[in-house]
């Protein structure tokens, strides 16, 4: 079985990143610069952006963190979104999810400028996106698609199916492998028999937040297995695949950790450089 590892990619991904990042700096005289958006305390989060921001500072790329807390209001981070919008320093903004309950993501994306959406959530992007002329790629699927890339997995004329449909991973996941000239089928929750579908993938991406839903009765012998879910039972990283279950079962499986989570904070990097050359370029701002 191939160990489709997200490290490996990642890394190759980061060095690439960090040489375009040592051009820009030289033609522009400054380093491509991210602002990285906290609300509340999530602990899960503060992980998370540890791990962008370390990932920042090694491909060359400044980070800039702004906190705010739960006590704060939707207003005052829209207008801290704002602030950031029109900062000509500014080429990329990550609001981090979740946030508490009383903000809303929908009015945080709506009040960011589509071109500094580093994530690739605005609607804007999305629409694109699925008009065929992406500007800036989900990083979670754009992970997948530059791991299958990778590993030279073939996706035109394959069957792939995506389990999963929010508007961060399953829907740009499905796009995106339709774009690559996959027959995509996509499955959520009301899909009556999953596995029938399952089954049917040569490319099978389960993005269904179930923590080892998915055994090796889920796929046919020659899939290749995407875990984008992420999950901590009993202190320990897991995904949506029951990986012992697996292992040996498929063509190849990307674990977690060290598969899809790895490739989404590269992905980010690389839509923040691009927004930033695109900037230059454009003189946007
Ligand atoms: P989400 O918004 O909760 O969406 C989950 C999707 O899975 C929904 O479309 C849901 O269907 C579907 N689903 C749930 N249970 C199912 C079942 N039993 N059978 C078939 N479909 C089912 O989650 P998300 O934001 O897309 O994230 C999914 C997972 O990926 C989570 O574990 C998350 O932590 C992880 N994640 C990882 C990364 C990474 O970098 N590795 C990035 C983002 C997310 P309905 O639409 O019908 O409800």
């Amino acid at each position: 079985m191939l160990l489709i590892d997200g490290r490996e990619v990642a890394k190759q991904t980061k060095a690439e990143l960090a040489r375009e990042c040592a051009r820009f700096k030289d033609k522009y005289r400054r380093a491509p610069q991210l602002a990285v958006v906290q609300v509340g305390e999530d602990p899960a989060s503060q992980i998370y952006l540890k791990n962008k921001e370390k990932s920042a500072a090694e491909v060359g790329m400044q980070s800039l963190r702004f906190h705010l807390d739960k006590e704060n209001s939707q207003e005052e981070l829209d207008s801290l979104i704002t602030r950031l919008n029109t900062d000509a320093e500014i080429n990329g903004i990550l609001v981090q999810l979740p946030m508490p309950k009383q903000f809303s993501v929908e009015a945080v994306l709506n009040a960011m400028n589509p071109f500094k959406d580093s994530d690739g959530f605005h609607p804007e992007n999305l629409g694109l996106l699925l008009s065929g002329r992406p500007r800036v790629k989900p990083c979670t699927p754009f992970g997948v698609m530059k791991m299958l890339e990778h590993y030279k997995i073939s996706v035109s004329g394959k069957t792939a199916v995506v389990v999963g449909r929010s508007n961060i991973v399953g829907k740009p996941m499905a796009q995106l492998l339709m774009a690559a000239d996959a027959t995509v089928i996509n499955c959520h929750s009301k899909t009556k028999d999953l596995k029938e579908f399952t089954r049917q993938g040569d490319i099978v991406v389960v993005a269904a937040g179930r923590p080892e839903f998915f055994d090796s009765s889920y796929f046919k012998s020659d899939a290749f297995v995407f875990d984008v879910g992420m999950h901590h039972v009993n202190g320990k990283a897991t995904g949506d695949v029951n990986f012992k279950s697996c292992e040996d079962k498929v063509a190849g499986l990307s674990p977690v950790p060290g598969g899809v989570g790895q490739m989404t904070v590269a992905m980010l990097l690389k839509n923040t450089l691009d927004l930033a050359l695109y900037q230059e370029n454009h003189r946007l701002l």
